[in-house]
């Protein structure tokens, strides 16, 4: 047999499967198929006009050229500023680095710190990246599993029973993707009891989330909590999602010095610096007017509560509110078992999301992706109207099941 030319760490991983479940509706629309899409989740709004006004700006300046790899000092300014400001956090400029994304923050962030075999713990519903990326960095996902019972949380004792001497991160993304849930100020207390017992263990803290909140509280973080990790923290964040700037590629971190400095190092040698204008883009967002962040929290907010309304009116499903992110994660339990009108048995959420896709055209994404079942996840960044388009046409499956 030939060997494969591709590395076996990249053998091992698999295409995201909400790309996949993207791909399967498009495809469906291009036959002709009317398909209402759950499946994005990203944010259905432009990008502000001041912040895109900025990019202009930047680009008419001349701000074309190579930037530091660490980014411009006015965006390393106005991430230290963001921190002090919302979430009471301070870091020197030479603690923060600026990435493509917050997804390439994490995953450089593995690359930097994981030997072969050392142990990644990913409770679990989880973002699908997580376990891949560790995957590819040569790491050990450790998932655990996080039952709605305990709202989809990590609880110490699992923490304590994860943790082993090959444990190298805990990977923490509050409000979550996909379920929504926020951990509080006292959660992050009692989780960080825990880690006070083994100090090998770093946290990595996803906060793309952060200001996507229905409930009117600011998002806990784990710092704030326990001070005392802020030596063996990274906090990742973003403007994807808050500014609705996920094509504009601005991720960064804040955490110790030696973790920064190992990420500038690999990523001077591999990507280079993050787009000067986008780079002047998201200092514009995080320093400008804040007023689109409220206005689309508001939206989302109806959103939520309009689906979680019907969602729940639906025999056989049910959903627990989200404290925040844009998403539900709906538990199809009471369908599991059933049998379609063609005669086929609804096994796992795999089989129903796939029947809902056949039967009706409602893409939505299966739970086994998240690492919990049975359940499918559906994002609301997308119109009133077509969330109950999307949920009708889901009660009328489902009505058909037998
Ligand atoms: N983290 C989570 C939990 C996400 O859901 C996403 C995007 O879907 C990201 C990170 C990636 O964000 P970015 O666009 O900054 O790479």
């Amino acid at each position: 047999m030939t060997p494969s030319r591709i590395a076996a760490r990249v053998r091992r991983i698999k295409p995201s499967p909400s790309t996949s479940a993207a791909d399967r509706a498009n495809e469906l629309r291009r036959q002709g198929r009317s398909i209402v899409n759950l499946v994005v989740g990203e944010p259905d709004f432009d990008t502000p006009l001041h912040i895109r006004q900025a990019a202009a700006a930047a680009m008419d300046r001349g701000a074309t050229r190579y930037t530091l790899m660490a980014g411009t000092v006015e965006l390393r300014q106005a991430i230290v500023d963001k921190l002090r400001r919302e979430n009471d956090l301070a870091y020197e400029m030479n603690e923060i680095i600026v990435t493509s994304g917050a997804k390439s923050a994490i995953y450089s962030a593995f690359s930097i710190t994981l030997e072969p075999g050392d142990e990644v713990i990913v409770p679990a519903p989880y973002w699908v990246s997580y376990p891949d990326m560790v995957l590819a960095s040569d790491g050990v996902p450790v998932t655990v599993a996080c039952p709605e019972s305990q709202g989809f949380k990590l609880s110490p004792a699992q923490l304590e029973a994860a943790i082993t001497p090959r444990t190298r991160w805990l990977l923490i993304n509050s409000p979550s993707n996909p379920t929504g849930a926020a951990y509080t100020h006292a959660e992050y207390r009692a989780l960080a009891d825990v880690l006070a017992r083994h100090p090998h263990v770093l946290v990595m803290t996803d906060d793309i989330y952060e200001h996507i909140r229905f409930d009117g509280q600011p998002t806990a973080h784990l710092l704030q909590a326990a001070p005392e990790l802020r030596d063996r923290t990274l906090v990742v964040n973003g403007v994807s999602k808050t500014y609705a700037m996920t094509g504009w590629r601005i991720g960064y971190v804040a955490g110790p010095r030696d973790l920064v400095a190992a990420l500038d190092k690999l990523l001077s040698q591999s990507t280079g610096n993050c787009c000067s204008i986008s780079q002047a883009a998201a200092a514009a967002a995080l320093s400008g007017d804040q007023g689109f962040v409220a206005e689309s929290v508001a939206v989302y907010k109806q959103r939520r509560d309009r689906t979680l309304a019907l969602i729940n009116a639906i025999p056989g499903l049910s959903c627990r509110s989200p404290d925040g992110a844009f998403y539900l994660y709906v538990n199809c339990a009471g369908t599991i078992g059933r049998t379609t009108p063609e005669g086929r048995t609804i096994a796992e959420d795999g089989d129903l999301v796939m029947y809902l896709l056949e039967s009706e055209g409602v893409a939505v994404v299966a739970g086994t992706a998240y690492g919990l079942s049975p359940y499918f996840r559906l994002s609301i960044a997308t119109s009133i109207d077509i969330l109950e388009e999307g949920c009708a046409r889901m009660a009328r499956a489902i009505s058909a099941l037998r």
